[in-house]
């Protein structure tokens, strides 16, 4: 009672303008999720887009630019840490090596308590005015906003493998996945904590979203040219994304061996009959079988094959979560500050 009643006296003290202080705490919080992976010639152009986009914003929303880098070896923690001590919004998590995008965005959602959460890429192929759409589409009650491409300057081969995998990936699973997307896309809270329950190692992060659901909506843009340097997602690493994204959301190539198994029997079965039959009916015919016989040999062990490989990539998947290794190592944490970026180191 008697902290009340101080409390009481406290506050009737103060003239409405005292309470301004406490203005930022009571926006909404909008967290920036960006992945950094040797990006320096890129960061300072990304920062002054997104400051352009957001201009007519920040009275009503507090923002924060999380920067995560993935074990950059080139100039780019440098640059953020500058950007870090002109601007307390910004943080920087910083990798102890290379963990890959897919553990960067996982890292970014991990560390923000933010209302919602942008993920963007840094090399500005995600237009940050695209973002406020998103904003605005996600104070219209959207939980998940999508960016979904209209257009985009890639090379022919990313546009083309990457609209059959959608579209291959669709007809394989229950979990759909929007076509042409990609992980630019803003998430509300909720989503937030539900992500941050999932614990798979091989995550394949567009997908997580649709498995969990919520209501989702899209805004279409066109997708830019990267600003400079070059891709950091080389075929090697596409196709890791590519397969994690199959085996995480379908069992169907494993149902597909039993298939082919069945398929290749059959045809055994028949070509088994039809030598028999030959065989009683004319055998002199049959001297002359080596180039048949060497067909079917290599038929048989390229399909053996395959399909171990196949139950490999499942094995594999199960061993990396039996290891249970964490997904990423943090170095350090910047935490901006006007004037002075504190390091800490972990
Ligand atoms: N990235 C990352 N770690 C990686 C690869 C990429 O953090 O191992 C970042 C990269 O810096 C960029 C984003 O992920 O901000 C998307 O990469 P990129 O633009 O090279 O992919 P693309 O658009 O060519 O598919
Ligand atoms: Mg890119």
């Amino acid at each position: 009672m008697r902290i009340n009643l101080t409390c009481s006296f406290i506050f009737l003290k103060q003239k409405w303008y005292h309470f301004l202080y406490l203005y930022p705490f009571c926006m909404k919080k909008i967290c920036y999720i960006l992945p950094v992976y040797n990006e320096e010639s890129n960061l300072q152009a990304l920062y002054q887009d997104i400051l352009k986009s957001i201009d007519n914003f920040t009275t009503k929303y507090a923002f924060e630019f999380l920067f995560i880098d993935d074990g950059s070896f080139d100039k780019s923690l440098t640059v953020l840490t500058t950007l870090a001590k002109k601007d307390d919004r910004v943080k920087i998590i910083s990798f102890s090596r290379n963990f890959g995008h897919q553990a960067a965005i996982t890292a970014g959602l991990k560390n923000t308590n933010a209302d919602c959460a942008i993920i963007m890429d840094c090399d500005l192929q995600d237009p940050a005015y695209v973002a406020t759409q998103m904003i605005q589409k996600w104070e219209e009650g959207f939980d998940i906003v999508y960016g979904r491409r209209k257009s985009r300057k890639d090379s022919f081969f990313k546009k083309f493998s990457s609209s059959v995998f959608y579209r291959f990936l669709n007809s394989l699973s229950q979990t759909k996945i929007p076509n042409d997307t990609g992980d630019f896309r803003l998430i509300d809270r909720k989503v937030i904590d539900s992500f941050n329950q999932i614990n798979e190692k091989n995550r394949y992060i567009r997908g997580i979203f649709s498995y969990i659901g919520f209501t989702q909506t899209e805004v279409l843009y066109d997708r830019n040219k990267r600003l400079s340097g070059k891709t950091k997602y080389p075929l090697s690493k596409m196709l890791k994304l590519s397969i994690d994204g199959i085996t995480s959301f379908s069992t169907v190539p494993l149902k597909l061996i039993t298939q082919m198994g069945l398929l290749v029997s059959f045809a055994s079965f028949a070509g088994i009959t039809y030598v028999l039959i030959m065989k009683l009916l004319n055998p002199e015919q049959l001297v002359s079988g080596w180039t048949t016989l060497i067909l079917a040999i290599l038929f048989m062990g390229g399909i053996q094959l395959v399909m171990l490989g196949i139950l490999g990539s499942y094995i594999g998947r199960i061993y990396i979560e039996v290891q249970n290794r964490p997904l990423y190592i943090i170095s350090s944490i910047i935490e901006g500050t006007p004037n002075k970026a504190s390091s800490k180191r972990l």
